[in-house]
């Protein structure tokens, strides 16, 4: 049987390979979320939080830049280094919170909320698209929201776009009166509090260490909360043995290279029979379209020049408040 669909060109027999000889020609920087497969991580330049990365995106000076993470982390590459050529392995790779939390309908909110909050600011999450970072006044990552929210002590703030990441920053800034945009991560919000309580009895002496995108129940039996980067950083300094963790199985990649004598154990999900511990808008990028991306330069990340300049700004002020 014949068919007219194109041959795809054979991949090389040793990507790894092929992808450093790639990043040589292109002129290319490979950054890698905490959240890729390990062998993503194994050979990206860069490995990191969204924090961390947006910092490095910044300086970067190489003439490509190949994202390994969601679109969001993408634009905010490109916003924040626009002469850099941003390409991601697969487009489709996006967030369950920046998909719910769409410029327009966030527009139509800020504007009934400032008719009440003359002096509103807005506080968005690094997850949110470039035209809602566009509408805010500065952006924070699980790393600094306290840090920033504490910041504006004395004006009424939108926290948008996660419910449970505002609710554990409205109660650690001791702000109460936090307006949170109530959107939610599909992987962290699944976390099943029962199953934690179950296994903090088996396992008497595990530090249970959490993300604060997780729902309150979960967070309430956690004795650290914080940040992918700050998750890692407790898993290896901790004295604990065992360790229960309540976020995107990525991390343990880099907790186990450190410790790898170490347990540890993921905080079960609702439906303990599905992986749904594993970004499946991560888990899209894959060395084949690490490589095909760089080889090909595409899919490629662009921002409108309007947006990007308004989304500039509260990116900057986030990394100034949090230098
Ligand atoms: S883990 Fe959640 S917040 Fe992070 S990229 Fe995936 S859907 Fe978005």
């Amino acid at each position: 049987m014949t068919s007219n669909a194109p041959a795809t060109p054979a991949l090389p027999a040793d990507l790894e390979d092929a992808i450093a000889r790639l990043k040589q020609e292109r002129d290319a920087v490979v950054l890698a979320h905490y959240y890729q497969e390990d062998e993503i991580q194994d050979l990206a330049d860069h490995v990191g939080d969204s924090l961390d990365l947006a910092r490095v995106a910044q300086r970067v000076d190489k003439a490509v830049i190949a994202f390994c993470g969601v679109h969001f982390m993408a634009e905010t590459a490109k916003i924040l280094n626009p002469s850099r050529r941003v390409v991601v392995p697969d487009l489709a790779a996006g967030c369950s919170l920046a998909d719910g939390c769409p410029a327009d309908a966030f527009a139509g909110f800020l504007e009934v909320q400032r008719k009440q909050h003359p002096d509103l600011v807005v506080v968005s999450y690094v997850n949110t698209s470039a035209a809602v970072k566009a509408l805010s006044d500065v952006i924070c990552t699980s790393s600094n929201a306290v840090q920033i929210v504490r910041h504006f002590a004395d004006r009424p703030i939108v926290f948008a776009p996660d419910r449970y990441l505002g609710a554990w920053v409205a109660k650690e800034a001791e702000r109460p009166d936090l307006i949170i945009w109530p959107g939610s991560c599909i992987v962290h919000e699944q976390f099943n509090a029962k199953a934690l309580a179950q296994l903090r009895v088996r396992h008497p002496d595990a530090e249970v260490l959490s993300h604060p995108e997780c729902p309150p129940a979960v967070l309430e039996q956690s004795h650290f909360v914080g940040s992918t980067k700050k998750i890692i950083a407790r898993a290896i300094e901790s004295p604990a043995k065992t360790l229960v963790i309540g976020t995107e199985d990525g991390v343990f990649h880099q907790i186990r290279r450190s410790v790898p004598d170490k347990t540890l154990i993921q905080i079960p999900g609702m439906d303990e029979s599905c992986a749904c511990n594993r970004c499946p808008y991560m888990r899209l990028n894959t060395l084949e379209k690490l490589y095909l991306c760089l080889r090909d330069l595409r899919p490629e990340v662009t921002v409108p020049e309007d947006v990007r300049v308004r989304a500039l700004r509260p990116l900057e002020r986030m990394l100034e408040l949090s230098s």
